[in-house]
């Protein structure tokens, strides 16, 4: 796991309940182990939350914030990707009790605000649910990313719109922190059906036979590193926005 300074993970009790204090935030990762096709890991989208959190606490101080890394939730909602081993997923409903829980534990502790920086597609909606929830229930003030949703401009001009689960950017996500997890030898264009209009799918398997989506052969990780920059100061100043409103 990529260091930071604010890491709950290594603290003592004493350290958490000053860095708590001081914190202007509480930052919750969230990822998901599901395949990701037979280039990458299972673990790609938690090592992004990883990663992506570290870039955003480390950057938060330029912005008068002080962030403090919760230890990152690893697994996700991921049951469309089942068919697919090494995938392990929670249901939405224990999904969102266990983010619940966390964000209660954290209001006991005195936090005051709590973030959900969002790695993975399948667990918006129940973490959106979960904000909410606490949000009425507890005295925090939840703020909810979805990473790529910040960064999704800047990523369709770097690698077009046919980007996908496992394809060229996520490929580049990987290279850029962890290259020693990519398995290079496999990386090849996707085939892939056409994602329905109206109908509902089962499983991602129905759709993909390898597990995703794009060609990861078109990934850069050079190309990558400002579009990290840039998103991370977005996301850092929609948060000292919605801040400074008053919410
Ligand atoms: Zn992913």
């Amino acid at each position: 796991m990529p260091e930071t300074d604010a890491d709950l993970f290594g603290m003592t009790w004493e350290q958490a309940g000053e860095a708590i204090d001081e914190a202007d935030i509480a930052v919750l990762p969230t990822g998901s182990i599901e395949q990701h096709s037979t280039h990458l890991p299972v673990s790609t989208d938690t090592l992004r939350a990883d990663h992506l959190t570290a870039e955003l606490v480390d950057a938060a101080t330029d912005f008068d914030l002080e962030l403090l890394r919760l230890p990152t939730l690893q697994y996700g909602v991921s049951e469309h990707h089942m068919p697919f081993p090494g995938t392990i997923t929670l249901s939405r409903e224990t999904y969102m009790d266990v983010v619940v829980e966390i964000g209660e534990c954290m209001a006991e502790h005195g936090a005051e605000r709590l973030l959900f920086l969002n790695c993975h597609g399948g667990n918006k909606e129940p973490l959106s649910m979960a904000a909410d929830r606490l949000g009425r229930d507890t005295d925090l003030t939840v703020h909810y990313v979805h990473w790529t949703d910040y960064g999704r401009e800047a990523l369709e001009e770097e690698f077009g719109d046919g980007w996908g689960h496992a394809g060229d950017h996520e490929t580049s996500f990987v290279e850029l922190y962890r290259p020693d997890l990519v398995r290079s030898e496999k990386k090849t264009p996707q085939e892939a059906r056409e994602m329905p209009d109206t109908s509902s799918y089962e499983y991602f398997s129905d759709v993909t036979e390898l597990g995703g989506l794009g060609d990861p052969t078109n990934s850069d990780a050079d190309a990558l590193e400002p579009i990290v920059e840039s998103t991370t100061e977005d996301i850092l100043e929609a948060i000292k926005a919605d801040i400074d409103a008053g919410w």
